[in-house]
């Protein structure tokens, strides 16, 4: 409650699915909450009776016909509360429409002070319950890696590859995908966000997959990059490149770093290798009770790191066009033969006490020819 009393609040609105889960325990879809001083309470209808009983922790729940945010509001108003923090990057204007109606005439102008991030800043760093869950779907995300991996064969689907990993998901207790399953072959790889399509992998050429499962709430994220067939030089190589950014940014990571230097020991690697531009994006996300948190593994980004954090790195290399002439090294500085190709390497990091744990340790990162 500081940072909402920091914003010139007395209360919270809350009406963020994960945010809402954070705070209350709840998981269906439509609900609220409300923090008044030391009081919460927990705003759904009435298809939710029963679960929100069973889920709700240490908040006080509200089961009525109308709209959660506007139960909320109308219980902070008969409180007494004049001025309640919401989070604006969460809330549309239709929302807030609707809820300033609820209010009484007098203090509609000045109820609301928008404020951003608010929850989202306090989930970022994760307690032991929530570590052991991101562990265990960390886990499952390994396993499900090692036993696809048979099914990546020349003339296999892209799709077929993804739906192997989705049942193994599944069976192995996913709750859902923490999102769209990417299974980028061939030329494809140069994609970065080459969702699985009907294309069929080829008998040489990288093969990326990046994929994570939901387990009690909870998301994975990973990326690994495999050959198949004989490799030129030129993907050995920047597959190197792209391994050693990784890993240097993985050792770079502890308490009081700041994340813009995690992605800069990444970038470094790459900019050595003469692939600066071909590492087309940040170098990792937060995640947790979302696929994409806080903070931002980016050039430049000043949030220092703190024990507790769970983020990803996964720098890539994509070398998009074959007329492309190579810019360093790891090029050789000349004409490139070769099609397109990319690489991605993913692992989920815990910030420890004594730097980054690897969460996706059982998965190796060597260079994998099949
Ligand atoms: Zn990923
Ligand atoms: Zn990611």
């Amino acid at each position: 409650m500081r940072a909402v009393e920091a914003a010139g609040a007395e209360a919270l609105l809350v009406t963020h699915g994960p945010d809402v889960r954070y705070l209350s325990g709840f998981t269906g879809s439509s609900g609220a909450v409300a923090m008044v001083g030391g009081r919460s309470a927990l705003f759904t209808d009435g298809r939710y009776t029963t679960q929100a009983k069973a889920e709700a922790e240490g908040v006080r729940v509200v089961i009525d016909k109308r709209a959660p945010a506007v139960q909320a509001v109308e219980w902070m108003a008969a409180a007494g509360v004049t001025r309640c923090a919401f989070d604006a990057g969460q809330t549309t204007v239709a929302a807030m429409e609707t809820m300033k109606k609820a209010l009484p005439a007098g203090v509609r102008r000045s109820f609301f002070v928008a404020g951003s991030g608010l929850v989202a800043r306090l989930r970022e760093v994760k307690d032991e319950d929530e570590i052991a869950r991101m562990k265990r779907a960390a886990e499952l995300g390994c396993r499900m890696f090692e036993a696809v991996l048979e099914f990546v064969v020349p003339g296999a689907t892209e799709v077929e590859v993804a739906a192997e990993l989705e049942y193994r998901a599944r069976m192995g207790g996913a709750e859902a995908m923490s999102f769209e399953t990417i299974v980028a072959s061939g030329e494809r790889s140069a994609l970065p966000h080459g969702r699985a399509t009907g294309a069929k992998l080829p008998k040489r050429g990288f093969v990326t997959m990046d994929f994570g499962v939901v387990v009690d709430g909870y998301c994975s994220d990973m990326t690994r990059t495999v050959h198949l067939g004989r490799a030129t030089d030129e993907a050995w190589d920047v597959y190197h490149s792209v391994l050693e950014a990784q890993e240097a940014a993985v050792a770079a990571i502890a308490p009081g770093v700041r994340c813009g230097e995690v992605d800069e020991a990444a970038r470094a690697v790459l900019r050595r290798a003469g692939l600066e531009k071909e590492f087309s994006h940040s170098t990792g996300h937060g995640v947790g009770l979302e696929i994409h948190e806080g903070p931002r593994i980016a050039a430049k980004q000043e949030q220092v790191l703190k024990q507790g954090m769970v983020i990803t790195v996964e720098p890539g290399a994509y070398l998009a066009t074959r007329t492309a002439v190579g810019g360093g090294k790891a090029l050789g500085g000349t004409k490139r033969s070769g099609g397109a190709f990319g690489v991605r390497i993913e692992d989920m990091v815990l910030v420890t006490e004594g730097g980054g744990e690897v969460l996706t340790s059982a998965s190796p990162k060597v260079w994998m020819e099949l």
